[in-house]
């Protein structure tokens, strides 16, 4: 097959794609938003219509029963989906970055055994970095796991895991050597199912991303078989959890690029309904600049996704791009909702219209998968490290 051919061909699969979940959306998710997202009820159904769609495997390779999307074409669901409802991406994107985790650094053995499973949503659950004293630095993690025969033994608390109620495996980070200098030596990333020794010990209450499971969990004399180590060998945590990361960037842009997208496309429906002064608001220049704002970060912030995605495609690094795209499209989100909020009036601040979640739900992306300040960091310490002087 020429490569044009090939090109088109995986261009129609892509949109069949995309156009499979925009019809799931329609029918099954937009309806029951409100109810859910009020009620911080736990979507059973839509996981299982999650399953079915292929979405616990997105990204895992086609080899091991996923559906191996490019993370351009994931970042587009993701904003999809976003769009309608932020909370749901959370519970397949966590999910697929432990499953990155594995499929990056894992062995052949780890592999063959545990993707399988991810990608069918058979075992569903998370990453497990933040303990409740670190989360941006997490050097400084205490969780420890000692060797013992052909286990670990792990003792410590993780807190804001996402899917730690619901969720039944996790990849966690643990300190194997708490001496190790420097401190990323000494740290490894197991993979963790439940089981006797790991409890969740409280669910988290916030002021949105509600529906998903965020909780605390403890470890207690809990044993994993040494094979759960990721890629076998120790000292490797820091570097499989910052790989893991690379992709997550990525998908909270995308989830940016969805909530900025939903507060303008919100406000310009409703700005052609509304009427003051005997016409629509969007004939009002106030409103026609932000508006005109508005879309303008909406374009912007899907480039910039879209650039990191190419990137990490190519197989290249993309700290620096992902770094951009998560900072930029998170702010975009946050100034986007704020805005759609202001045009609804006094009905953006009510529970029957969708503008009051996403100003709840959109400070979120600036804190996760590393916060807003620490991207701007990663920014220019690549600046200074591709452009010595
Ligand atoms: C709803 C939700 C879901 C989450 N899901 C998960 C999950 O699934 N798994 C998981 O492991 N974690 C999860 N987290 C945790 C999240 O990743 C952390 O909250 C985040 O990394 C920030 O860590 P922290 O809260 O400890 O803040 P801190 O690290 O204490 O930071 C506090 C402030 O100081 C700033 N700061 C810190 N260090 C520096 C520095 N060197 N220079 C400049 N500024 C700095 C930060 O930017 C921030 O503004 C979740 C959090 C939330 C709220």
């Amino acid at each position: 097959m020429d490569t044009h051919v090939a090109r088109s061909a995986e261009a129609e699969e892509e949109a069949a794609l995309l156009d499979t979940i925009a019809k799931w959306l329609d029918r099954d998710v937009r309806p029951h938003v409100l109810r859910l997202e009020h009620a911080d009820e736990w979507p059973a159904e839509m996981v299982e219509q999650m399953k079915e769609l292929g979405l616990f495997g997105a990204t895992i390779p086609v080899e091991y029963g996923g559906l191996g999307l490019s993370a351009t074409v994931y970042a587009k669901i993701v904003e999809k989906i976003a769009e309608v409802w932020m909370s749901l991406s959370g519970i397949f994107n966590s999910h697929l970055i432990m499953a990155a985790c594995v499929s990056r650094l894992g062995t052949d053995a780890q592999k063959a055994e545990w993707l399988p499973k991810f990608a069918s949503g058979e075992i569903r659950g998370g990453l497990a970095l933040t303990e409740p004293d670190c989360g941006t630095d997490l050097q400084a993690i205490r969780t420890r796991a000692v060797r013992d025969g052909d286990h670990y033994i792990v003792n410590g608390t993780k807190t804001w895991i996402s899917n730690g109620i619901h969720g039944s495996c996790f990849a966690l980070l643990v300190k194997t050597d708490s001496e190790a200098k420097p401190r990323h030596k000494g740290m490894s990333m197991l993979l963790a199912p439940k089981g006797p020794g790991f409890s969740v010990s409280k669910k988290l209450e916030k002021l949105g991303y509600k529906g998903i499971d965020s909780a605390e969990l403890v470890f207690d004399d809990y044993r994993v078989p040494a094979a759960n180590l990721i890629g076998g060998i120790e000292g490797q945590g820091l570097q499989t959890a910052l790989g893991g990361l690379e992709l997550g960037r990525i998908n909270v842009a995308a989830r940016g690029c969805g909530l900025a997208s939903a507060a303008l496309m919100d406000s310009v429906r409703y700005s052609q309904i509304r009427k003051t002064m005997g016409k629509p608001i969007c004939e009002h220049q106030a409103i026609q600049l932000k508006l005109g704002e508005m879309a303008t970060r909406v374009q912007a912030a899907r480039l910039l996704t879209y650039d990191a995605a190419r990137i990490y495609d190519a197989g290249l690094r993309c700290d620096m791009e992902a770094g951009m795209a998560k900072y930029f499209a998170s702010e975009a989100a946050v100034e986007n909702s704020l805005e759609a909020l202001r045009i609804h009036g006094g009905y953006g601040y009510s529970k029957e219209y969708h503008v009051e979640r996403y100003y709840r739900d959109a400070p979120l992306m600036c804190i996760g998968e590393g916060t807003n300040e620490i991207q701007r960091i990663i920014i220019a310490k690549q600046l200074v490290e591709r452009f010595p002087a």
